[in-house]
């Protein structure tokens, strides 16, 4: 088993924080009518992707009957719909279906990670959770040594990418940037973090992320890669 794998079954495993293994485990036991049928994943999501990627997705944490309920990141939800049409649009997957872990799925040169790996009640994370979890997206930072252009979906998935870098040391940057959609900051030398909105049903349905502004952050991604 490598490093990269090793680090997968810790996160599976992990129970540091009793408030999300509490409700991950509510989910996956009372379900929805729609998914009374699935075998709920009910643990950690572990991230996905190729483990030579130059470009790394950081996301917020799984969604309750997505992520939670496949076992998979963005698998099975709204925001996954918009996130691996796009990917697929843009060569970084095979495919534009995420419904299950057995879907055929895979991507190129492209990694998926979360701020956080156990869905949190109504998508919001407690400061103590993601400092809990941080530890494991800074492990990765540490494995991915190709990554060169970070995209983080949402202010959250933005500052803990940033935490991260800052606490292993590997950004000079002294203080948190600003989050804007399409907002792009040099880390170091190789590495790229560029802010976008996150693809949510709220921002999706509202209009303010749009699939024009969601291409713009992949078509800059490309554009980083070709030069
Ligand atoms: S959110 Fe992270 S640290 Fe907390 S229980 Fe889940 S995997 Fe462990």
């Amino acid at each position: 088993m490598d490093k990269l794998q090793a680090l997968q079954q810790d996160v599976i495993h992990c129970s540091r924080c009793p408030r999300l293994v509490a409700w991950r485990g509510q989910v996956a036991r009372e379900k929805v009518a729609r998914f009374k049928e699935w075998d709920y994943w009910g643990k950690p999501v572990p991230s996905f992707g190729d483990p030579k990627a130059r470009l790394l997705i950081v996301g917020l944490a799984p969604a309750a009957h997505g992520g939670n309920r496949t076992g998979r990141m963005f698998t099975g939800d709204r925001s996954g719909d918009w996130l691996y049409r796009t990917l697929h649009k843009f060569g970084f997957a095979n495919q534009a279906d995420s419904s299950s872990c057995n879907d055929g799925l895979k991507l190129y040169d492209c990694y998926i990670t979360a701020s956080a790996r156990c869905a949190p009640p109504d998508n919001k994370l407690l400061p103590e959770e993601l400092k809990s979890c941080r530890p494991y997206l800074l492990k990765k930072l540490q494995l991915l040594i190709t990554v060169r252009v970070i995209v983080a979906l949402g202010k959250v998935a933005f500052d803990s990418s940033y935490d991260a870098f800052r606490e292993s040391g590997l950004t000079s940057l002294p203080t948190r940037p600003a989050f804007g959609h399409g907002n792009e900051y040099k880390l170091n030398e190789r590495q790229t973090l560029i802010a976008s909105f996150h693809p949510s049903q709220q921002n999706t349905f509202t209009g303010k992320l749009t699939e024009k502004m969601f291409d713009g952050v992949f078509g800059r991604v490309v554009e980083i890669f070709s030069r």
